[in-house]
């Protein structure tokens, strides 16, 4: 079967599935209204069945997200269903948590067929990581999770950090040593308008050009080149001790490579992450349509993908869902 191209002529070959909106944290940038749980969870079977019919289509990469994925009892199942689909080339199962479970359940995941895992960890001071995510006590639980997936072989461990301007920017340099430290690789992610209450604005973001001048400050940087489809640009420390990212949507956009869909966990086809439209897969397998005529939906859907996202413009209109709803 050809592989799945949009209208632009990328290919589509990442998925991302939300298996809940649930979230155990309650994040600043994120969770700042009181929304809460708003779409509910499907059988892992039918996000199960979702992936076999997309990598058949061409997918060699599916990332669980959420919500927080770890919240649903059956996760490690269906790593291990997502494992045995058959696809052309071994998938790439990864993993995107915020790590309070991991301690317990990185081990097992491994052993049914994860092959990465990528912890949101937005402070390594761990009183600046409770005034982030509103959850005393849960700095250690990550640090705890964040070594047992190192000691199970999920790596190379990805920590993923969330910069707000007035929150969390004087944690560049204690990131960067704390990444080194720990032997993790450190993605810093621009902020994003995707939060509850929408209060997002240009000023609170923390751009690629002034993370890169203040970790500079500490060790010099050598830039690694990137893969296409690659979100995140790459250094590494002069030193070749450590490698940090920056995923900057907002300051250099990545639409043009773009190579994702995702699902959310009530069995919608997002085609972008700012999309105001939803696609209902899951109702069409209620009204019991087969493989073929899902496969046959699912093209149509992406022939609908936005070519990029307009952050900053004036037609700007913010996504039908927030990031809780959506997952990264
Ligand atoms: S904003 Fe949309 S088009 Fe751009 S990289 Fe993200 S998902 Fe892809």
């Amino acid at each position: 079967m050809a592989a799945l191209h949009d209208k632009f002529g990328r290919a589509i070959t990442d998925l991302r599935i939300s298996v809940t909106d649930r979230c155990n944290y309650k994040c600043v940038y994120c969770r700042t209204g009181n929304e809460g749980a708003l779409y509910g969870d499907l059988p892992f079977s039918d996000y199960l069945r979702m992936a076999r019919v997309l990598v058949g289509m061409g997918i060699t990469k599916v990332r669980l997200t959420g919500g927080e994925p770890l919240l649903r009892n059956g996760v490690v199942d269906f790593v291990r269903g997502l494992a045995q689909v058959e696809s052309r080339e071994p998938l790439d199962i990864a993993l995107t948590t915020n790590g309070h479970l991991l301690a317990d359940l990185a081990q097992p995941l491994k052993d049914a067929g994860l092959s990465r895992v990528t912890v949101s960890m937005d402070a390594v001071d761990p009183d600046r990581f409770t005034r982030i995510t509103r959850v005393p006590g849960g700095f250690d639980h990550v640090l705890a999770g964040i070594r047992a997936a190192k000691r199970a072989g999920l790596g190379p461990v990805k920590v993923n950090g969330v910069l707000l301007r007035g929150f969390n920017e004087g944690q560049i340099i204690p990131f960067g040593m704390f990444a080194r430290e720990e032997g993790v690789v450190l993605r810093f992610i621009e902020f994003m308008p995707l939060e509850e209450d929408r209060t997002w604005s240009p000023s609170t973001v923390v751009t690629l050009d002034e993370i890169l001048a203040r970790m500079a400050e500490y060790l010099p940087l050598v830039e690694i080149p990137r893969g296409a489809s690659e979100t995140a640009r790459r250094y590494r420390f002069e030193d070749g001790i450590g490698e940090i990212g920056i995923i900057a949507p907002v300051s250099h956009p990545f639409c043009g490579h773009c190579s994702r869909i995702r699902i959310t966990s009530d069995g919608k086809i997002r085609t972008c992450l700012f999309s105001v439209w939803d696609h209902d897969l899951h109702a069409q397998m209620r009204r019991g349509a087969s493989d073929e005529e899902l496969a046959e939906f699912i093209r149509g859907v992406v022939q609908k993908k936005e070519e990029r996202h307009h952050i900053g413009e004036a037609d700007f209109v913010h996504a039908s869902r927030t990031m809780v709803h959506i997952g990264g």
